[in-house]
């Protein structure tokens, strides 16, 4: 069974529902989908595309690529989906490693030819109208019968260091993620809208898969990206909506939310469920949305390499505010989706006791195939089944995962280890400051310093020397920071985490 299987479900018991919408406006129903997936991969297969080549998806949030996607699966292709801000020479690479031979762009991300792409298609464009233009109504032509370690997403990873590598994740892997989200993340139902705002090209647009399984809608605003203004209006024309947010994302709905003066009950008509994760959410940050937008944030941790899939912090875990470890528990990424084991374990991969630090270590149908072509990275990441993650964290005796900063974000000063996050939560907590950053400087002295990158709350001026009294009250004195950096924002990366490298150099 494969993916599309799902669409053509749908499409057999509610043809005529509204599916897809752009912004508040219907885009096609479930036939609609089907028909025009269906026909596009009658058409690809016809054009000479064999079952498992990479098609190239490069193009902004848009309508259409809900349609490609599943009609890539409906004709047994796989996906490769590549941020729309990545840099040319960026995706160039990306183009040429997984010699995809078509690339479906948009006009406003493409600004030179893609090396060995030799059909490059415009989404917009009336090549793309053909390709997509549907046939009658059903019945459709059966989806390729895809074994389940067929190759269906190939997705490169936002890696910090060295060439992005190419993770292989199967039909059987996202199947698997789209039947846990019900379990470990959220109910769904035909009523829920899924709002796509970040990009499709990323977890976002994999939580396409639960929603469709649920014969749920799909929308994605017309601005194709994050207008907190747009989403909450969005919500109130469909009715309360699902989105998957970053936590910069989720500071961002919180800023709007208050200078709109909405109470929770305001943001419940715009969202029933705020996903968050892909990076580090404050405690701090998660109790003021919790306050401002209500109990409607649930967090996921995941990786590409095991997408959306590793852990999750309920609703319920959220809101359970009188638990005697609330306040560690909200600080945590909360406990292994259904699917998968989860263990922290020494170098060698030995498991360790509950409150002991080491490597993440995830088990499960949702671990990738390997990295595309490169047997050496997967042998060194997927061991026996395992997934190193190379996130460091703890688990409590309840199965709780506390992420710890990766090893290289380590701050080693004066032989004592300091976790950034650690000093990070302390500051966040500072009047006046919005975000902060904490890296590790090299001293003469100490072999590390702290030094905090701190960006003000909008028309408040930082006062360092109250910033440093703070830490001083509530954390050991060889921890805080030496140095202190105002900037007017962070340095981030397109899916909103932000560039510790980028500010170590600077340092
Ligand atoms: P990516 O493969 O680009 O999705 O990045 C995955 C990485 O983001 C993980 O290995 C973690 O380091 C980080 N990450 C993902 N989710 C969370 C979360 N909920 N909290 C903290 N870090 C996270």
């Amino acid at each position: 069974m494969s993916l599309a299987h799902l669409l053509l479900r749908q499409a057999q018991l509610h043809p005529d529902t509204p599916a897809i919408f752009l912004g508040t406006r219907p885009w096609a129903t479930h036939a609609q989908w089907a028909g025009r997936s269906a026909a596009l991969a009658t058409r690809l297969r016809q054009a000479g595309l064999q079952p498992g080549e990479r098609v190239l998806l490069f193009m902004r949030n848009h309508p259409r690529y809900l349609e490609l996607l599943w009609g890539l699966w409906w004709a047994g292709l796989a996906a490769v989906p590549v941020n729309a801000k990545l840099h040319p020479r960026e995706v160039a690479w990306i183009a040429e490693n997984a010699e995809a031979r078509w690339a479906f762009t948009s006009a406003d991300v493409v600004t030179e030819a893609l090396p060995g792409v030799a059909v490059q298609i415009d989404v917009d464009s009336p090549q793309a109208d053909a390709l997509l233009a549907e046939p009658p109504a059903g019945p459709w032509p059966e989806p390729f019968d895809a074994p389940p370690d067929h190759l269906a997403w190939l997705f490169y990873t936002s890696g910090t260091t060295g060439r992005p590598k190419g993770v292989m994740l199967t039909h059987r892997n996202l199947m698997t993620m789209g039947l846990t989200y019900a379990f470990d993340v959220d109910t769904v139902g035909a009523h829920d809208a899924m709002l796509y705002a970040a990009p499709l090209s990323h977890g976002a647009g994999l939580y396409a898969i639960p929603h469709l399984m649920a014969g749920a809608r799909h929308v994605v605003p017309e601005s194709g990206g994050v207008d907190p203004a747009e989403m909450f209006e969005l919500g109130r024309h469909h009715g309360p909506l699902t989105t998957f947010a970053a936590p910069t994302i989720v500071r961002r709905l919180v800023e709007q939310a208050q200078a709109e003066g909405l109470t929770p009950d305001d943001a419940a008509r715009s969202f029933k469920t705020i996903v968050y994760g892909g990076a580090p959410m404050y405690a701090a940050d998660i109790r003021r949305a919790l306050d401002v937008m209500g109990p409607r944030f649930v967090q996921i941790y995941g990786q590409g390499e095991t997408p959306m899939t590793i852990t999750a912090l309920s609703r319920g875990m959220l809101a359970d505010v009188g638990h005697p470890r609330w306040a560690e528990r909200i600080a945590s990424v909360g406990v292994a989706q259904t699917p998968v084991q989860v263990r922290v374990a020494d170098a060698q991969g030995r498991p360790l006791p509950a409150g002991e630090l080491g490597e993440v270590l995830v088990r499960g149908d949702t671990v990738m195939a390997g990295y595309w072509r490169n047997a050496e990275a997967t042998a060194a990441t997927v061991r026996e089944g395992w997934l190193f993650t190379g996130d460091m964290g703890v688990l409590d005796a309840d199965g709780f995962l506390t992420l710890k900063d990766r090893s290289k974000d380590l701050i080693i000063s004066g032989g004592s280890n300091i976790y950034p996050r650690e000093v990070e939560e302390v500051l966040l907590t500072a009047p006046g400051v919005a975000e902060v950053a904490v890296v590790g400087a090299p001293d003469p002295e100490w072999g590390e310093v702290v030094v905090a990158f701190v960006v003000g709350e909008p028309g408040t001026a930082l006062d360092v020397a109250a910033l440093d009294a703070h830490c001083l009250d509530q954390m050991a004195r060889f921890k805080r920071p030496k140095r202190y950096v105002v900037l007017d924002a962070l340095p981030k990366n397109h899916y909103g985490k932000v560039l510790k490298t980028e500010l170590r150099q600077r340092v």
